[in-house]
């Protein structure tokens, strides 16, 4: 078995090749819990489950950390008005450690409502000063780092003196940049406008600070990822993951510090998953273009037509590989939908067909499987195993109408594949969502039922319907598309 994995940082497919065989040491960075996960960041987060759930398949024992941000990440690189945390604890009127729980409890839901498995290590940034504090005192030690008033930045033009290839990972020229960038006027604490903050001094009336041998401050968002992943990790692990937006500067910066620290590239396999657009455009809350999970799944949305239960979307979002940018729309649910609910039907009844005596015809179960094991190990291709799935669905619906014949041995090895793929690999979840296409069908039919009683002028009737709904929590909504309803 050779598993290849695109290597953002070379841009190729290399083999992988474990630092210890057999074992898998993946760093993935976590949300920044101060306001609800949206749909764009699930995908990145499921992006990596599948991941984690192809290395087991093939039989690694990975150690999978992703963290939490609860402290350092700044809207901007300065003042207590851009800490993330402080602004919404001001905003919600609470303590930005409640921000921090309340957030952490949300993004913990969410990953469960999609199936997603928990990391084996879950770090926050707070629970790591010290080792941040560490990080940075051997940074300036060694010369990579410099204080500026109560703050400590990373010497971007240093750690390039000293061979250090800072812009490696975004193919940025460094020199370029410092060509066309122009000298900070002096007022500035920083030496030169690349170089980013390891530790930052907190101003008398920030909450979130710690003191530090430079006065009272807070982690740089770049070092929390550092100091969390060579801890549980090693100063050199295999993987590292994030969201495409995360490659310049948080892994840059990532790859720049460990590599002063500790005299090593800190990552052998960069992993980058791609963008969710909606409507065409990237979604993202500073503009606004989101959706929560819970609008999707409830149908309390303005997007789309209907409520999608949660193995739908992760299926939608499995149905393309994690490098390429997936647009969330209407049509794109419904079509997943349907193909979804055709693979859950053919798996029910792969389990209630029977062996014929005889051997198999018009199926080969192991050069299938092997191919459906080859599009994972090329760079988890989800769309190209979802295809193979789809082969043996149309073959499963071919054997009830009495097209082909299974053996036993050929019958058992189907459903344990069928059965491993559909629900270890790709994580989805069969039974309840037969209940909620019932559950859609059923309110169709009801919609139905009071757009005629309206065509008839039977208002009474019509509105008897709605109220009544209402009253179980459902709630109907006439757009300009015709009526949609929503769960409460
Ligand atoms: P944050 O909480 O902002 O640090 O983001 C958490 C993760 O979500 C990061 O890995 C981001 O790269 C990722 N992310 C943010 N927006 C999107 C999007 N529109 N599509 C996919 N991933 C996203
Ligand atoms: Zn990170």
């Amino acid at each position: 078995m050779n598993l290849k994995i695109y290597n953002s940082l070379t841009g190729e497919k290399e083999v992988f090749k474990p630092l210890l065989d057999g074992h898998v040491g993946m760093y993935v960075c976590g949300p920044t819990v101060y306001s609800n996960v949206h749909m764009g960041n699930v995908r990145t987060f499921l992006s990596f489950d599948l991941v984690y759930r192809v290395l087991q398949y093939l039989g690694y024992k990975v150690r999978y950390v992703r963290n939490i941000t609860d402290a350092g990440h700044l809207t901007d690189d300065g003042t207590v008005e851009n800490d993330r945390f402080v602004k919404q604890s001001r905003l919600e009127k609470l303590e930005p450690m409640e921000i921090v729980q309340k957030y952490t409890v949300d993004f913990h839901n969410v990953l469960q409502l999609f199936n997603l498995l928990p990391p084996n290590i879950e770090p926050t940034a707070t629970g790591h000063i010290i080792e941040q504090l560490e990080l940075t005192k051997r940074l300036l030690a060694m010369g990579y780092a410099y204080e500026s008033n109560g703050s400590v930045y990373f010497d971007v033009r240093a750690y390039n003196e000293k061979g250090g290839n800072y812009g490696e990972l975004s193919k940025r020229n460094i020199d370029e940049l410092f060509a066309n960038t122009r000298s900070l006027d002096g007022q500035d604490e920083k030496k030169n406008p690349q170089d980013f903050a390891l530790w930052k001094k907190a101003s008398p009336e920030h909450i979130m600070k710690w003191p530090s041998p430079w006065g009272e401050g807070f982690p740089g968002w770049h070092l929390e990822c550092t100091a969390m992943s060579t801890k549980y990790l090693g100063d050199r692990f295999d993987i590292h993951g994030g969201g495409m937006d995360l490659k310049f500067p948080h892994h840059e910066c990532e790859i720049a510090q460990g590599t002063a620290c500790n005299g090593t590239a800190p990552v052998n396999y960069w992993m980058h998953a791609n963008m969710l657009t909606m409507n065409g455009q990237k979604m993202s809350k500073s503009t606004g273009n989101t959706i929560l999970p819970m609008e999707l799944v409830t149908g309390d949305n303005t997007f789309f037509e209907k409520p999608f239960h949660p193995s739908v979307v992760r299926f939608f979002f499995l149905q393309a590989h994690y490098r390429s940018v997936v647009d969330l729309s209407n049509e794109a649910l419904l079509a997943s939908e349907k193909g979804f609910q055709r693979l859950m039907e053919a798996v029910k009844l792969l389990g209630q067909l029977e062996a014929s005596s005889s051997a198999s015809e018009g199926f080969d179960v192991g050069a299938w499987h092997e191919k459906c094991v080859e599009a994972l190990t090329d760079d988890f291709n989800s769309p190209i195993l979802i295809a193979h799935l789809f082969e043996a669905v149309k073959y499963i619906f071919g054997l009830k109408e009495g097209k082909g014949k299974l053996s036993f041995e050929d019958l058992e090895a189907l459903r344990e594949h069928m059965d491993q793929l559909v629900f270890d690999v790709l994580g989805l979840q069969a039974v309840e969502e037969n209940n909620h296409s019932k559950l859609d069908a059923t309110l169709g039919v009801l919609i139905e039922l009071r757009n005629q009683a309206r065509k008839a002028k039977n208002w009474a009737l019509s509105d008897e319907i709605r109220d009544r709904l209402q009253a179980e929590g459902i709630e109907l909504k006439d757009g300009k598309n015709g009526t949609t309803y929503s769960l409460n």
